[in-house]
């Protein structure tokens, strides 16, 4: 006979952990009691040595669906001789620090539940157990109890709360745990709010009204989602219409991954992440033209996911010819996702035909994760639903508890505790009056889980980011620390990594970020570390004139481009891009210009690939950000055609990159009639050339091995590719992305990680 103690750490609260344990323990016959700590889970486990063995490998081999191992230790004590095994109750005033689990997608048991005639859940659309369900958009507080979540309003029937006593159910301590009897019901509203069925009825009406053609506004776990049939040309044009979203691409719900293979490529890591219990929304090479052209236009890739909650498949089942459904946020533009029901009602009766809601609430809203496969590996567009709350480990511990405000667009906030930082949700475009409030809502949510008060805000350095603002609201008595843009880009990618505090070479392409000279920079090569950089090179500046005006009319930065490198002469060019401009229009662009009236330096990658996308005629006004840049990569055919000519000047200790010649050669290819794709092939990799080259030169320089790859330029797989495999080639170590996006989505992780080193 022998006794161990066993302290686990990691994610293993919120999860089954303890009923797992106790079954295993009843499985080997073992005694003992299993309780959670503040840092995890102890067990105290009694019986022969080969039991013990199995019991320990069992639970190291078999833990629960959900759970994340992170540390076991297991100590002998002396042998208490009890007979069985318990699980004991936390002490009441031990203060638990509990991983909060993300929302989880529907599980096979409960699936099997799901569609099981007999089954008293039959039908049952908020089906869930320990090992799936909604978690962090119901939870208030902390600890993870019924109580503090949106769920304690509905009081357990007899049958429910049987389950929810008895260790050996899945759903022991499954905190939604409900059913027919106990549970939330749904409603079918019409777009006046108008009651029209309820229940089984309401989903078997919204799968009769979508395959008729109308959008329906589905409530799921992190807001709500607009729905209308993906293969239905009309429906989608009224909901682009609607929406006032005119071209960015739709997300498309597939009611089986065999559906998806029909329409896409699907590799073996693709398939593993859609059917994953993260569920994220994956980008995928489509296969051909299938779907009307408004799903996704101008682009090669479409965005799919699988139903995720119950209630998606019960809407695919009822209706047999249903097959895609866009699933698009219930919002305007770049604001967060609706899910409150007043909300939802008031602002999207105009876009939605009915209203599929229920009374479960949403306590913060959680927009659904994008990502891509690169390299079979995970490489994100959006973290958000199935990856938030959980943190980020990076190589130090924060001294001080840091609040990282994130940036304007694609905003995630970010909280460090120890060596954790925990990244928001998708917040969307800072400004707005809708997001604003997710903001505050959201941050108020975070401390309140993570039971911190923060001590220490890093910001962005622009004078008139609203983030910024926004954290002087919410903390005006705490010190404030500014970060530059692209130095945060770096500093994520190599928090990303786990990497150590030693200096790399950060390449960070972007559309904007305020520079320390107060210009605009985008195209950078920084050498830092998470203390500080040195900017070493740049694309050479060049006049946005108008500023923002620009970036939506990216024609204008094209004409300032040719203007710069041909003068007044460009205007005879024999190409389309020339003919189209109003000479007029571009009379007011040139004088300012020429002044240096309203015409912000910038060096930025994203407005050259602005540039060359409208030369190439491609794109003249973008309707949704990085749209110019898309439309060229998709563009790309391959070709032998050598990178363009381009100069690097070197000024004192900065090297200035210019791309007059580049300019220069893709309008002679456009004057001999190359293909606009292989232009654009050229052009990506004249890129690929610039950023191995200076890359070589800093390594020399600096002798410095490691590039770090960050900013939103970088979502382009092409690019993102082509510079990995040169990069790897002239044997560089290099860092990308792994676990939070590239784009500003992830600026809230460097400046957590630079704060850990100013505070
Ligand atoms: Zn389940
Ligand atoms: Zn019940
Ligand atoms: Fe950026």
């Amino acid at each position: 006979m022998e006794r161990f103690k066993i302290f686990i750490k990691g994610r293993v609260q919120g999860v089954g952990f303890r009923p797992t344990v106790y079954r295993y323990a009843n499985q080997f016959n073992l005694s003992g009691f299993v309780c959670n700590t503040q840092k995890g889970v102890l067990i105290e486990i009694e019986g022969i040595e080969e039991n013990l063995k199995n019991f320990i490998e069992k639970i190291k081999k078999y833990p629960p669906p959900r759970a994340d191992i992170k540390e076991i230790k297991i100590i002998p004590v002396k042998i208490k001789g009890e007979k069985n095994f318990k699980i004991i109750k936390s002490k009441k005033d031990l203060k638990v620090e509990v991983e909060i689990s993300p929302d989880i997608a529907v599980c096979k048991d409960c699936l099997k539940e799901l569609f099981a005639k007999k089954d008293r859940r039959y039908l049952f659309p908020f089906i869930n157990c320990t090992n799936c369900g909604p978690r962090f958009t119901i939870i208030k507080n902390v600890p993870y109890d019924r109580k503090n979540t949106t769920m304690n309003e509905f009081s357990m029937c007899e049958i429910c709360q049987e389950e929810y006593e008895n260790p050996l159910s899945r759903r022991f301590h499954a905190q939604p745990n409900c059913c027919f009897v106990c549970g939330p019901v749904l409603k079918l509203l019409d777009n006046k709010g108008n009651f029209i069925c309820e229940g089984i009825e309401a989903i078997k009406k919204t799968s009769k009204l979508l395959k008729n053609g109308k959008i329906v506004a589905i409530k799921g776990i992190g807001g709500y989602h607009l729905a209308c049939d993906a293969f239905n040309k009309k429906v989608i044009r009224i909901l682009r219409e609607r929406k006032k979203r005119y071209e960015k691409p739709f997300a498309l719900m597939a009611k089986d991954l065999e559906t998806i293979k029909k329409y896409c490529y699907v590799s073996k890591s693709e398939e593993k992440i859609l059917e994953s219990w993260e569920a994220p929304i994956v980008l995928l090479k489509k296969k051909g033209e299938i779907f009307p052209e408004e799903v996704a236009p101008g682009n090669n890739y479409l965005g799919f996911f699988l139903p995720y909650a119950p209630l998606h498949h019960l809407i695919f089942h009822f209706e047999k010819n249903l097959n895609v459904l866009i699933m698009t946020s219930g919002n305007f533009s770049e604001d967060p996702i609706i899910y409150q029901d007043n909300s939802a009602l008031k602002l999207l009766k105009n876009i939605s035909d009915f209203f599929l809601t229920h009374n479960r609430k949403i306590y913060i809203n959680c927009d659904d994760s994008v990502l891509r496969i690169f390299n079979k590996k995970i490489y994100f567009i959006r973290r958000s639903r199935g990856f938030v709350p959980s943190p980020i480990i990076i190589p130090y511990n924060s001294k001080k508890i840091i609040f990282a405000v994130g940036a304007d667009l694609k905003n995630t906030f970010a909280f460090t505790k120890e060596n954790k930082v925990f990244l928001s949700q998708h917040i969307g475009d800072i400004g707005t009056f809708l997001s604003y409030q997710a903001y505050k809502n959201s941050v108020n949510l975070f401390k309140n889980i993570l039971e911190i008060e923060p001590e220490i805000v890093i910001c962005d350095m622009h004078p008139d980011y609203f983030s910024s603002k926004i954290s002087k609201e919410l903390f005006p008595d705490l010190e404030k620390i500014s970060v530059q843009h692209h130095h945060a880009h770096i500093a994520s990618c190599m928090a990303d990594n786990f990497s150590k505090n030693q200096k790399v070479i950060g390449v960070a392409f972007d559309g904007t970020g305020y520079g320390i000279d107060r210009n605009i920079w985008g195209g950078e090569f920084l050498i830092c570390d998470y203390e500080s950089f040195e900017r070493r090179a740049h694309l050479k500046y060049f006049p946005l004139q108008g500023g923002e005006i620009s970036i939506k009319e990216v024609w204008r930065i094209g004409a300032v481009y040719l203007y710069m490198v041909f003068g007044d002469t460009f205007l005879n060019l024999n190409i389309d891009f020339v003919k189209k401009i109003e000479i007029r229009k571009w009379e007011i662009i040139k004088k300012m210009v020429d002044k240096k009236i309203n015409s912000p330096l910038n060096s930025s990658m994203g407005r050259l690939f602005d540039a060359v996308s409208s030369i190439l005629n491609i794109r003249e006004k973008i309707s949704y950000e990085g749209q110019s840049a898309i439309e060229l990569e998709m563009k790309i055919k391959n070709s032998k055609l050598p990178p363009y000519k381009y100069e690097i000047k070197k000024e004192k200790n900065l090297y200035i990159i210019d791309p007059e010649m580049i300019l220069f050669e893709i309008v002679e290819d456009l004057k001999r009639k190359l293909n606009v794709g292989e232009i654009s092939y050229r052009f990506h990799i004249t890129v690929v050339d610039i950023i191995k080259n200076v890359c070589k030169i800093l390594r020399e320089e600096n002798k410095i091995n490691k590039v770090a790859l960050s900013g939103g330029v970088f979502q382009n797989i092409f690019l993102l590719e082509k510079v990995v495999e040169i990069l790897k080639k002239e044997k560089f170590e290099v860092l990308i992305h792994k676990q939070v996006p590239p784009n500003d989505g992830g600026i809230s992780l460097g400046q957590a990680a630079i704060g850990v080193f100013k505070s």
